[in-house]
C-alpha cells in the first residue's frame, strides 16, 4: 500500500470539513453562488482590514535588507517582545520575549506544543463540545484524547474532570471563547479548573498543563474583556491565532507563550521552539510578522462581527432556535429542533443552507453556524433556517 493504513482509513471516509466543503461547491455550481447560504464555514469572508494591506504594501515598497531569510526559530525578537508586553498589559504577569514563540497559526502551536510535552500514551483531557483537530493534533505524537461532558451552558463538568485526572494526564485542554459554541469562561470557572488540576498534580506528584486555545480571545463582544488562565494555573501555556480577527488564516500568524513561573517553563519552551523547527514549520512566515508588527493591538472587526452576531441570533430565536448567545468567536450553537443534527443539516441543504452538526464536536443535537460570512448569506440563509424549523414545529 503507498500510503500509511491509518491515513487511508481516514481520506475513505473523508471528513466532515471536505465533504461540506465539496457539497457548497455541488449546490453553487447547480443553483448559482447567491443562491447558496454556506454558514459552515471556519474560513472568514471578509477581507483583512486596511491596516494590514496597508503596512503590507509599506513592507514591500520599503524594502530592508534579509527581511525574507531565516530567522531564529522562535521568531523576530520584535514580535515577541510585542507580544509579551501586550499579555503583560492583558494579566499583570511580567513576560518576557523568553516565553513567547511566534508560530504558524493556532495550528502550529497546538502541534509544537503537543510535540514538546506528549510521550506515547499520554493523556490530554478536553471538553465537549470538542474542536475536532486537537484529537487529530494529539494524535501525531501518539497521545491520546479523551473527551469529557460539559453542562447545557457548555461550562465544564467539574466532577467529571476530578474523576479523568490520572497519573497518565498529561494536559487540559480549554478553548475559550469557544469553537463552536462561543462560550467564554469566567474568572470563576477558570480558578475552579485550576484548582481542580492543581490538587489533581499535587496528588499524584505531577505536572498537569493547563493549555489554553484563545484563538478567539481578541473576539470578545459587548464589551467584555476575556479572562485568561494565565492569572489562576502557572502551568499554563496559551496560544492564539491571527486568523480569526485580522481575517488572514491564509497567511499563517499566531504564537504560543508559556507562564513565566510555569514548572519546567525553560524546558518546555527550548523543546517547542525544537518542535517547531523539526515539525518543519521553521518559523512563522517572516512577511506577515513585519506586517503584523506595525498595526495597533484592537481587533478591527470586533463590532462588525457583533453586528452580525446579534442579528442571526436575533432573528434565529425569533424563529424559534433555542441557543446561548455567544460572547465571543465566530459561531453559534443552536440546538436542532429533532433529535438527530445530521438529519436537520441535511434539511437545511434541501433549502441551501449549509451548517456543521453538533455531533462533529462530540455533542450530538446541535448545529455549528458562522456568522463570519457576509450580510448578504445571513440574510439570504434566513428563508431556509424558517422553512426547516416549520418542518418539525408544525
Ligand atoms: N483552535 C481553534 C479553536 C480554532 O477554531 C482554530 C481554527 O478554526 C484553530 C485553533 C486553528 O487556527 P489557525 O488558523 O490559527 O491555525
Amino acid at each position: 500500500m503507498p500510503i500509511a493504513a491509518k491515513i487511508k482509513k481516514v481520506l475513505e471516509t473523508g471528513t466532515y470539513y471536505s465533504r461540506i466543503a465539496a457539497k457548497s461547491t455541488e449546490l453553487k455550481q447547480k443553483y448559482g453562488i447567491d443562491k447558496v447560504f454556506d454558514l459552515s464555514v471556519s474560513n472568514p469572508v471578509l477581507e483583512p482590514p486596511a491596516e494590514f494591506s496597508n503596512q503590507l504594501q509599506n513592507f514591500v515598497e520599503s524594502p530592508i535588507n534579509g527581511k525574507h531569510r531565516y530567522m531564529e526559530n522562535a521568531g523576530y525578537t520584535a514580535n515577541r517582545i510585542d507580544v509579551a508586553n501586550q499579555l503583560k498589559k492583558e494579566t499583570g504577569i511580567n513576560f518576557s520575549l523568553n516565553e513567547v514563540i511566534m508560530t504558524c497559526g493556532a495550528a502550529g502551536a497546538l502541534n509544537i506544543i503537543f510535540k514538546a510535552i506528549f510521550n506515547p500514551g499520554e493523556e490530554l483531557l478536553a471538553f465537549a463540545p470538542v474542536y475536532p483537530e486537537y484529537l487529530s493534533y494529539v494524535e501525531n505524537y501518539f497521545g491520546v484524547c479523551q473527551v469529557l461532558p460539559a453542562d447545557s451552558s457548555f461550562i465544564p463538568d467539574f466532577k467529571a474532570l476530578e474523576t479523568a485526572i490520572t497519573p497518565r494526564t498529561k494536559a487540559v485542554i480549554i478553548n475559550s471563547p469557544n469553537n463552536p459554541t462561543g462560550t467564554l469562561y469566567s474568572e470563576k470557572t477558570l480558578k475552579l479548573l485550576a484548582d481542580i488540576v492543581a490538587g489533581k498534580g499535587a496528588e499524584f506528584n505531577t505536572t498537569i498543563y493547563i493549555i489554553s486555545d484563545e484563538t478567539y480571545s481578541r473576539l470578545c463582544y459587548d464589551g467584555v474583556q476575556c479572562p485568561r488562565m494565565f492569572n489562576f494555573y502557572p502551568n499554563t501555556i496559551a496560544l492564539t491565532s491571527y486568523s480569526a480577527d485580522l481575517c488572514i488564516p491564509g497567511e499563517r500568524g499566531g504564537y504560543t507563550a508559556v507562564h513565566p513561573a510555569c514548572q519546567g517553563g525553560k524546558e518546555v519552551f527550548g523543546a517547542m521552539i525544537h518542535a517547531n523547527r523539526t515539525l518543519g514549520f521553521i518559523n512563522m512566515p517572516a512577511i506577515v510578522q513585519n506586517v503584523i508588527h506595525y498595526l495597533p493591538d484592537t481587533s478591527m472587526y470586533l463590532a462588525s462581527y457583533q453586528r452580525k452576531r446579534d442579528f442571526l441570533y436575533n432573528r434565529l430565536t425569533q424563529m424559534g432556535y433555542s441557543m446561548i448567545k455567544p460572547q465571543g468567536g465566530l459561531f453559534m450553537f443552536p440546538r436542532t429542533p429533532i433529535k438527530d443534527d445530521q438529519a436537520f443539516a441535511e434539511e437545511l441543504q434541501k433549502h441551501l443552507v449549509l451548517a456543521i452538526p453538533g455531533s462533529e464536536f462530540n455533542t450530538p443535537g446541535y448545529l455549528r453556524v458562522s456568522f463570519a460570512v457576509e450580510n448578504s448569506t445571513l440574510e439570504g440563509s434566513l428563508s431556509g433556517f424558517q422553512k426547516a424549523i416549520r418542518q418539525y414545529n408544525k
